[in-house]
């Protein structure tokens, strides 16, 4: 089968690599390569903790896991690495999904509010996108088409995956998809440690992370939902309030290198849902690396394997 792909982000290019080991001929088209979309901006890490058992999105999480902790193993340049990672969450007792990855331990955290409690962590993929995504590209069997797709009919393929993350706010006229902004610091170490993931959310809007990745540490960050258009640029506030709890998490980051803005396209759960010639698959929100494989699988599964 004649596939087209839209969008070259993670959703666009692991879904093409998806269909491609399936036996289809696929072509990617998109307008922007995924390191300038919203794919660059991410940390990027895997993490279970808002998962409901049992639950579709969890499904392909967990999928997308084992994936990409077999990528972790047996291809480095993929530039996916297993790391500790724990996030402050104020559930008890031990997860459900503590069967299912590696390593799952109960440790002390303190996060951003300063007490000390015990968390669960795990060993989970930490993945680069400056490496991963370009990779994901490598795979490809055919050169990606740098074009604007105004309009589904104007693609050839038996069939078309839409992949264009907020692009399909147009494309589909969904106007469910909601843009939710994003801000990262990228910093030298510092006192942080370069294996391990640390989060705390439990107090939003003040939301912090440190991704770890090979030789900087990605510190977070925000989730603003904003209005289509939002001028997607550095806020430098939020710079300074970043760095700050960074410091009340008791640690002391390098020097700054850069500052990383993200507009992410999400919807209550991705859209992954076949109409007609068009398979859809875009909407991942904070989630677009963890559910990656899980949803490109979906859309395999939706267009007949
Ligand atoms: C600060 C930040 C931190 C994040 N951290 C994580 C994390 O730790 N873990 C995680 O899993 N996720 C994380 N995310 C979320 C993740 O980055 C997104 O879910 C993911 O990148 C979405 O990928 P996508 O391929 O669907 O969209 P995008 O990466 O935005 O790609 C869309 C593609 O579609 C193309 N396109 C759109 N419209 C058209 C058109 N009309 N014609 C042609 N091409 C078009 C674009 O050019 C682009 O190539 C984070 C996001 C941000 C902003």
């Amino acid at each position: 089968v004649d596939v087209t792909v839209v969008g070259a982000g993670v959703s666009g290019l692991t879904t093409a690599n998806v269909f491609q080991c399936a036996g289809h001929r696929v072509s990617v088209v998109a307008d922007r390569p995924g390191m300038e979309a919203c794919s660059g901006a991410a940390g990027a890490i895997w993490l279970p903790y808002h998962l409901e058992e049992g639950s579709r999105k969890a499904r392909r999480a967990l999928h997308s896991y084992s994936i990409l902790r077999d990528l972790a193993e047996t291809t480095p340049e993929a530039g996916v690495d297993m790391l500790y990672t724990c996030e402050a969450v104020d559930a008890v007792g031990r997860p459900w999904w503590a069967d299912h990855v590696v390593d799952a331990q109960e440790v002390d955290f303190a996060g951003i509010r300063g007490e000390a409690r015990r968390e669960w962590a795990l060993i989970a993929p930490r993945i680069e996108p400056a490496i991963y995504v370009p990779w994901l590209e490598s795979q490809l069997g055919r050169p990606i088409e740098w074009r604007t797709v105004a309009s589904f009919d104007e693609l050839p393929g038996d069939l078309v995956v839409n992949c264009a993350g907020m692009g399909a706010l147009s494309l589909a006229g969904d106007e469910a998809l909601t843009p939710v902004f994003g801000q990262t610091v990228i910093v030298e170490p510092g006192t942080l440690s370069l294996g391990s993931v640390l989060s705390d959310e439990r107090t939003p809007p003040a939301i912090w992370y440190a991704i770890p990745r090979r030789s900087e540490v990605v510190l977070g960050g925000c989730r603003t939902e904003v209005e289509p258009g939002w001028e997607n640029r550095e806020d430098e506030a939020l710079t300074a309030a970043i760095l700050e709890r960074t410091g009340v998490a008791g640690f002391v980051p390098g020097k700054v290198l850069r500052v990383r803005t993200g507009i992410r396209p999400l919807l209550p759960e991705p859209r992954v849902e076949r109409e007609g010639r068009i398979v859809h698959n875009y909407g991942h929100g904070g989630s677009g690396f963890a559910l990656s494989w899980g949803c490109a699988q979906a859309a395999l599964d939706l267009a007949g394997g």
